[in-house]
């Protein structure tokens, strides 16, 4: 592929450009799919580009890794097969047997359960902490062997802001990694390395991707030994990001910007809505000055993106009935698409967390604010909440 260094462009410069050279042999503007496991070897060991078998690279894949890290500001991106496949690769590079992580008490449920379930049978142990209260953080820090420090903001679905070069600087002086999980604000918003951390996790399935019909997910870091680690368990582990997968989130990724403006203009206008209805108790939005996270989401976020939750003065029941009624907002899982999601975290999104010290109240209603027309949105959402007031 024919490109130049975009290290200097602006962000959405980047986003269309980097990694996404023309074709040189056809002049084709969008680089081809390339939807093939092997390459031809000239004479043995002659690697046409460095390509040799598709678990250990893929043009189209290289293409993904190529944007992700200049998003991000990093060096390496590495593509995975979905949010937890990356977290999982991770993981395992970072930590051995006996370490210890450190990790908010409103991480995303699946990041838990993986290190829990998957990585707490390998003797990797845990503590979860309100990240908010840095004393608390320093202290959990403190414990011998804790090595990781996973920071995620905001958060699903009370949409708490975490400070996050406090918590870098937090993690650097206890001498542990600091990675954020930046599904939820997309580089478009927000740049955890930039603020310090070490390591970025995406689930490229949200708003990198963008259009609900992929299931990705990326690390990205600066270039050194940690990143060999995390390619090695890429490759000899195997849970890559297949070409298709690849291509669709490079797409994706073209609209990032405008989609993170769209989504964000939306979502404050929503929750500016939704503040004085009387069928709302409260609303969660870190473009709000009454968010107790906004001073911080102002400072590290450029814009305060797409998600929002309420609270249903008339609680569980009426949640459920408002969750159940709206037509534009579709009841579904996963966000960050441009089309609008509406859930009900107790019991989807945070079903396995039901009972536990990190239940969701059951009067909380998630909103994926997509990029339809606002007025829609918002009648929509006047309609419904009509059903249970
Ligand atoms: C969805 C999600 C994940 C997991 O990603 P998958 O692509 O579903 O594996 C991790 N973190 C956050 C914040 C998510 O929203």
């Amino acid at each position: 592929m024919t490109d130049h260094d975009h290290a200097a462009d602006g962000f959405a410069t980047r986003a269309i450009r980097s990694g996404q050279g023309f074709d040189p042999t056809t002049g084709a503007v969008v680089p081809p799919i390339y939807q093939s496991s092997t390459f031809v070897q000239e004479g043995i060991g002659g690697l046409r580009g460095g390509y040799e078998y598709g678990r250990s690279g893929n043009p189209t894949r290289t293409s993904l890794e190529t944007v992700l890290a200049a998003l991000e500001g990093g060096e390496r991106g590495l593509a995975f097969a979905s949010g937890l496949a990356a977290e999982d690769a991770l993981l395992r590079a970072a930590l051995r047997p006996g370490d210890r992580v450190v990790l908010g008490d409103d991480a995303y449920g699946g990041t838990h359960r993986l290190i829990e379930r998957i990585h707490g049978e390998w003797g990797v142990r845990n503590t979860t902490v309100d990240l908010g209260y840095l004393e608390a953080v320093r202290a959990a820090l403190s414990v011998e062997g804790t090595r990781l420090l996973w920071v995620e903001t905001p958060s699903n679905p009370l949409m708490k802001i975490s400070d996050i070069a406090a918590l870098a600087g937090l993690g650097h002086e206890a001498g542990v990694l600091v990675v954020v999980d930046n599904t939820f604000a997309s580089p478009a918003l927000q740049q955890p390395l930039s603020l310090g951390a070490d390591v970025v996790v995406h689930s490229t399935t949200k708003y990198l991707g963008g259009h609900s019909d992929v299931i990705g997910g990326a690390v990205v870091l600066h270039d050194g030994e940690l990143a060999e680690r995390v390619a090695f368990q890429q490759f000899a582990a195997g849970a890559v990001a297949a070409p298709m997968e690849a291509w669709l989130t490079v797409r994706g990724i073209k609209t990032l910007d405008v989609r993170l403006q769209r989504h964000s203009e939306n979502a404050q206008a929503i929750a500016e809505r939704l503040v004085g209805h009387p069928a709302i108790e409260r609303v969660y939005y870190p473009g709000l000055p009454s968010h107790p996270g906004h001073d911080v989401a102002a400072r590290q976020m450029s814009r305060f993106g797409g998600m929002l939750s309420v609270a249903l003065r008339a609680g569980a029941d009426a949640a459920r009935a408002f969750a159940e009624s709206t037509r534009v907002f579709q009841l579904a899982e996963s966000l960050g698409g441009v089309e609008s999601l509406i859930g009900y975290p107790s019991e989807m999104t945070h079903a396995s967390v039901r009972g536990t010290a990190l239940e969701v109240p059951e009067n909380i209603v998630r909103l994926s604010v997509g990029i339809e027309s606002l007025e829609d949105l918002i009648a929509d959402l006047e309609q419904a909440l009509d059903h249970v007031s």
